[in-house]
């Protein structure tokens, strides 16, 4: 649902806050998709300033855990994320003063709050910090497999051919 900033009728200097229920889609990320653990909408929390210039000032807060799978083991995971996101809108501005989400004073509070989520995203999503993923050659959890897990080593080509070399 769009927000109607201009129905708040707010002169310039003046602000609010207010809180919005916002759907959240499930997030496509690494690969993986990672899904709001709340059944039902979010609160957003919306700080609305009315700028001198007819202009909006606004900020996005909320929070959100993210269930999915660790992206080294891939058993499930949790993330929680904190959303803190500010945007500007003056007519006539450009570039940071012109924010994508406001359209004739009406606001596209889950569009910014999808793409403020995306950039707080962590770089992985792990199911603990020192997870020790998978093994590169069986698969295995190294999790619970344990530091000693190996493999022997191949032997190296290389070697193979020296040792099939006859020096009679
Ligand atoms: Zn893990
Ligand atoms: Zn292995």
């Amino acid at each position: 649902m769009p927000f109607d900033l201009g129905s708040l009728r707010l002169s310039s200097g003046e602000g609010r806050r207010i809180d919005v229920p916002i759907a959240l889609e499930p997030v496509a990320f690494g690969g993986q998709t990672y899904a709001p653990d709340v059944d039902g909408d979010i609160p957003v929390t919306l700080d609305i300033a009315r700028t001198t210039g007819q202009g909006y000032s606004l900020r996005l807060r909320y929070s959100v855990g993210l269930d999915g799978p660790c992206m080294r083991c891939l058993e499930p995971a949790r993330e929680e994320v904190v959303i803190d996101s500010r945007e500007v809108d003056q007519p006539g501005g450009s570039g940071d003063m012109n924010s994508p989400y406001v359209e004739d004073d009406v606001l596209d509070v889950e569009g910014w709050a999808r793409e403020a989520l995306v950039l707080a995203l962590p770089t992985q999503i792990v199911c603990r910090e020192d997870c020790a993923g998978l093994c590169a050659e069986c698969g295995a959890n190294l999790n619970q497999a344990g530091p000693d897990h190996s493999h022997p080593k191949p032997p190296d080509p290389r070697f193979e051919k020296l040792s099939e070399l006859r020096f009679d």
